[in-house]
């Protein structure tokens, strides 16, 4: 892995950690947005950011500067890429901008630089072609809060080449993550593969009346050791998530789901929206 200067495409939530945590491991990183007033937007996220590598990494006050002083603002994408040896790519979700976004890049970018897309839902192949190098492309995912939950899925589609493959892995683990590598792309990834059918299992058996969450938490927990049930991590993942899943299935004709949407609407109408609000299955 050659990987010296990192661009990162969109400081929004992800964009703006995945930045911090580079710059943080020591490499030379480019922060492309928009206009000035998204970047003053990612400058805030990321000073925001500070206190909590001091609180949960225990880095000290020179370190979290330090890391902060890595990292270049730019509106120009041509002036963002010139250096980048990895592109990593957190624009909005919506397949339109990053269709453009790669075609806007793949004129400017020189020919050696890696893109790697931070989709949560989209996968790779989709915009291989607007790359126009889909042998350098490909997933790279990270989680929420990702110097605390730093997993880091690097996911192939069926163009990437192996070595690029290898040495996005190599960075991931250069910046602190644990990197979980996935040969075949999926929709999910690994984590929500398992958690999305998961706790829809859960759910069903609360709407159907099988049993009250608590139970259902309960049995997991026991059964298995886990330290959380379903509904407990439902209430992390927030109630809205839920519901736009559930009612996205039953808007689809999925007639299971009909139910399940409209009890989760209850808990939202009632401002049950789990941790966020203090209340969601269990009362915080
Ligand atoms: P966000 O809305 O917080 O941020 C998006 C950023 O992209 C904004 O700063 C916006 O100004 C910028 N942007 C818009 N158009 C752009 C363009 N053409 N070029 C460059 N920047 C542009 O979104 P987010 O939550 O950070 O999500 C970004 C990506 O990361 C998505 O693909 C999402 O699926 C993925 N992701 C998000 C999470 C999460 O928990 N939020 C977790 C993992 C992965």
């Amino acid at each position: 892995m050659d990987f010296h200067y990192i661009m990162v495409a969109g400081g929004g939530v992800l964009g703006s950690q995945i930045a911090y945590q580079t710059a943080f491991h020591g490499f030379e990183v480019y922060l492309y947005d928009v206009d000035n007033e998204a970047i003053e937007r990612a400058k805030n996220r990321i000073i925001g950011l500070k206190p909590a590598y001091q609180r949960d990494l225990k880095a000290t006050e020179g370190q979290v500067n330090a890391a902060f002083a890595r990292i270049q603002f730019c509106t120009d994408l041509k002036e963002a890429v010139a250096k980048a040896d990895l592109v990593i790519e957190a624009v909005p979700e919506v397949p339109d901008i990053k269709t453009a976004f790669y075609e806007q890049l793949a004129k400017v970018a020189p020919e050696k630089t890696v893109f790697a897309t931070n989709s949560s839902t989209l996968l790779p192949s989709q915009f291989a072609e607007a790359t126009g190098r889909p042998s350098k492309f490909l997933a790279l995912h990270f989680a929420n809060s990702i110097w605390v939950h730093n997993t880091a899925e690097i996911m192939k589609h069926p163009g990437t080449d192996d070595q690029v493959f290898q040495d996005v892995i190599e960075f991931a683990k250069a910046i602190g993550m644990v990197p979980l590598p996935i040969y075949k792309e999926q929709p999910g990834y690994i984590l929500n593969s398992l958690l999305v059918p998961f706790l829809e299992a859960a759910q069903m058996l609360w709407v159907n009346g099988v049993a009250d969450p608590e139970t259902i938490d309960k049995t997991w927990m026991i059964a298995t050791g886990a330290p959380e049930g379903p509904f407990a991590i439902l209430d992390t993942v927030g109630v809205r998530t839920a519901y736009n899943i559930a009612s996205g299935k039953a808007k689809a004709g999925k007639q299971k789901y009909d139910q399940l949407a409209a009890k989760l609407k209850d808990m939202i109408d009632l401002g049950k929206l789990g941790r966020e609000s203090g209340e969601g299955f269990y009362r915080y």
